[in-house]
């Protein structure tokens, strides 16, 4: 019988997964992976099985039922399955299925944590999640109920600054929204796509613009930022790779 070991690959290009993760994936039989990996990943174990279990957008119960089935028959056959995934596996990646599967069948397994997409937006945009005084908590949080319908609060925003996971396609709704769980018009949003992508974009709104960033980040893996991680920071310490709202949209950012 074999173990699983649940890898966060990062947002984007290959090297932002950590060192443990890509010792571990060095040592895989079989490597289980999503959509949104770097396939540059598969230099780590060249020889290895890699499965394409990727799926964009949403998974619907029986493609995860298959990728359960999967991860408990080749841990079953294999010595070690690595289960890669985007961005950090705690997060918006069905782990907690996955963890239910493996417990049920009695197999043994670890997760070593990857960088989540909301951190490789702060980190592209060099806009900072927490500030000093004015950002003390960070929410992160999914736009979408499990049948694709928006779904924001509308009883007062919970975090200074909040992050939206698979909000790319309803940008505009996403605003009436949160205009209407109290945010004021003049917001500060942060919307980046392709986070920690050489490829990678960013654009910087108010709520009251928001919807403008929908054709810019349009098909992409986007987050939007939200409120005081929002803000650029100070020109005089730092320029901000932005584009601010409004403007045309020509420049790609590189990481
Ligand atoms: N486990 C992943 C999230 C998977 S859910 C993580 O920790 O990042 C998929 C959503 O993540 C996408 O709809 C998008 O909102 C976000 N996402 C994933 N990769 C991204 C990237 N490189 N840039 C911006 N958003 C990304």
């Amino acid at each position: 019988m074999g173990r699983v070991v649940f890898i966060g690959a990062g947002p984007g290009a290959a090297d932002l997964i950590t060192l443990r993760g890509a010792r571990v994936l060095a040592q895989a039989e079989v490597v289980l992976f999503d959509a949104l990996t770097d396939p540059a990943l598969r230099a780590f174990a060249p020889d290895a099985n890699w499965v394409h279990v990727g799926k964009r957008g949403f998974a619907d119960s029986t493609g995860q039922a298959t990728i359960n089935a999967l991860l408990v028959r080749h841990a079953r056959e294999a010595g070690l399955v690595v289960r890669l995934k985007g961005g950090d596996p705690s997060v918006f990646g069905r782990l907690e299925e996955e963890l239910e599967a493996l417990a049920a069948a009695g197999i043994d397994c670890e997760v070593v944590p990857g960088v989540t997409a909301a951190l490789a937006a702060a980190a592209e945009t060099r806009r900072p999640l927490t500030r000093r005084g004015t950002g003390r908590s960070v929410t992160l949080s999914t736009a979408m109920t499990r049948e694709g319908a928006l779904q924001v609060g509308t009883k007062g925003h919970h975090a200074d600054t909040e992050v939206f996971y698979m909000a790319g396609r309803q940008l505009a709704a996403l605003a009436r929204r949160l205009r209407k769980a109290g945010w004021a018009a003049d917001t500060p949003v942060s919307v980046v796509s392709r986070a920690g992508w050489p490829d990678a974009l960013a654009s910087a709104h108010s709520l009251a613009t928001l919807g403008q960033a929908t054709v810019l980040h349009s098909g992409r893996p986007t987050v939007v930022t939200v409120g005081a991680g929002a803000a650029a920071v100070s020109r005089t310490r730092s320029e901000s790779p932005l584009l601010e709202a409004g403007q045309e949209p020509e420049e790609t950012l590189s990481a």
